[in-house]
């Protein structure tokens, strides 16, 4: 059977090191018709090594099945809330491929690589218009890596202004990603938590109890992890100015806002984007991303560096603010990502950037109407980019929790919608369809979720052991954490 067909049923059970066959070889090595010299040293060397002995038709069968196991949002309706799973458009990819972007070297002179520098340039001007705040620095990898750099950058301005040693703690509210605690933390402050309101907007009277001489900042995601707008967040950036400390923004979630609400108008002193869920770059396997920090007037000394500048002589070159946080990254972070990032924004434009949120805000609140009272739903007001359901009924009720309900809706076509968090909606289910789901993509995740719920009451067991249809079913995840297998042994083969 070696170096057979897709062989879907054996995938996960034999590597490639197991199709193998002694002998086969996916590339013909001439063979060397010259003189022969000596290595140079041969201790160094090896009598075998050991590699996959396949046919190319045996490689690319093996690099196909497993292709074709992977679930991506070019196979199908990727709802996965906070993430932005949305379509990204392959003329990104075919401009970040030309020749002389794809090839530029990260230490290649400015004179040589001005197309990649100018358009860093201008996503850099395009996003500090989207966002109102005009300075940036694209070295950030990642949204959480965009959050330290904000944070360090805040840190350091107190540090100028005499005042890091009395400002040490950072307001987080307790539906914020984990990333925004964690980056408070890693920056040495402590956190303190905001309570959200029967609303779901921060709780005002513990952020005006809580701002004082210690605050450093306050992190605000808006729209917020539950898909709703912070009501009064300019007030607040009011207050904490007032307080004498800085309002960091969580950005992730700018895909319902963009061209439509600018953190600068707000009163937002440092923001970050991910181009990965907004700006429709690939996630990627967990990269690589961007995550841009942006930034006022107050703290562009601070920004990491490098950050790209236009000089008198019309070059543009990066260059080291100059009260940098230093570099986060080598080079200038990721480049064929921007470039990806810069052909989503002039491919739509201001308008159709618009047109996009607006679209992405209709679908949410299409899922929330049509998915009404088949699930609870804590904070039952109009949604922006995504809205987040509760399991706590399926889960008292049925002893169904959301857990079995996520692995369920895989036997049903659909990657699972993100599951609890935020950590205050109970058995939280996080949908967020983006933009890009035609209606009756979303009318049929819905049926999905629908039929779920009913197998739930009639079926619990299914939902207890799904999924079924996968090619591995439910994990023990606590033995695949702690002990996992990442490497090939001859005999671990199993049939
Ligand atoms: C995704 C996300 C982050 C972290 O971004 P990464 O790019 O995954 O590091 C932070 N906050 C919110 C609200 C997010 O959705």
């Amino acid at each position: 059977m070696s170096g057979s067909g897709p062989g879907v049923a054996d995938f996960g059970a034999r590597l490639s090191f197991d199709r193998g066959e002694p002998g086969r070889r996916a590339v013909d090595v001439p063979s060397w018709a010259g003189e022969e010299a000596p290595l140079p040293d041969d201790r160094l060397l090896r009598d075998s090594v050991r590699l996959p002995e396949l046919s190319q038709g045996g490689l690319v069968r093996y690099y196909t099945a497993l292709s074709v196991r992977n679930f991506g949002i070019d196979s199908g309706t990727y709802p996965l809330g906070s993430c932005t799973m949305k379509y990204n458009p392959k003329v990104n990819d075919t401009m970040a491929s030309l020749f002389g972007f794809a090839r530029a070297h990260p230490q290649a002179l400015a004179e040589d690589v001005q197309g990649t520098l100018r358009i860093q340039l201008e996503l850099g001007r395009g996003l500090g218009e989207l966002t109102g705040l005009p300075n940036v620095s694209f070295s950030p990898a990642a949204g959480a890596h965009g959050e330290l750099a904000g944070v360090l950058m805040v840190a350091s301005a107190l540090d100028d202004r005499g005042e890091l040693e009395t400002r040490r703690r950072i307001l987080v509210p307790d539906s914020a990603h984990g990333t925004n605690p964690a980056t408070a933390t890693m920056a040495g402050f402590k956190v303190a938590q905001i309570p959200t309101g029967a609303d779901g907007s921060l709780d005002r009277a513990t952020i005006e109890r809580e701002l004082d001489e210690t605050v450093a900042a306050v992190m605000v995601t808006a729209p917020n992890t539950l898909g709703l707008w912070e009501r009064g967040i300019e007030e607040v950036a009011g207050l904490i100015h007032d307080a004498g400390g800085y309002l960091y923004g969580d950005g992730a979630n700018f895909n319902a806002i963009m061209g439509r609400v600018r953190f600068g108008d707000l009163g937002f002193d440092v923001v970050h984007l991910n181009l990965h869920k907004s700006f429709s770059t690939p996630h990627g396997g967990g990269g690589p991303g961007a995550g841009p920090v942006l930034c006022s007037e107050e703290l562009a000394p601070y920004l990491p560096t490098p950050v790209v500048e236009e000089s008198d002589d019309g070059l543009v070159r990066l260059v080291a603010p100059e009260r940098s946080i230093g570099r986060l990254q080598q080079f200038q972070g990721n480049a064929a990502v921007l470039v990806r990032a810069y052909a989503y924004m002039r491919a739509l434009g201001l308008d159709g950037l618009r047109a996009a949120s607006g679209q992405a805000v209709l679908n949410a609140n299409y899922v929330r109407a049509l998915l009404h009272g088949h699930y609870d739903l804590p904070y039952d007001r109009p949604v922006l980019h995504e809205v987040v359901f509760s399991g706590s009924r399926q889960r008292r009720e049925l002893g169904v929790r959301t857990y079995d309900i996520a692995k369920r809706l895989i036997d049903h076509g659909f990657h699972p919608p993100t599951v609890y968090f935020p950590l205050i909606v109970e058995e939280a289910l996080m949908i967020e369809p983006t933009e890009s789901e035609p209606p009756e993509a979303i009318e049929a995740l819905v049926d999905a979720l629908i039929a779920v719920a009913e197998e739930a009451e009639g079926d619990p067991a299914t939902l207890h052991h799904a999924p079924w249809t996968a090619p591995i079913g439910r994990l023990d995840e606590a033995t695949a954490a702690r002990r996992p297998v990442l490497r090939w042994q001859e005999d671990s083969a199993s049939p």
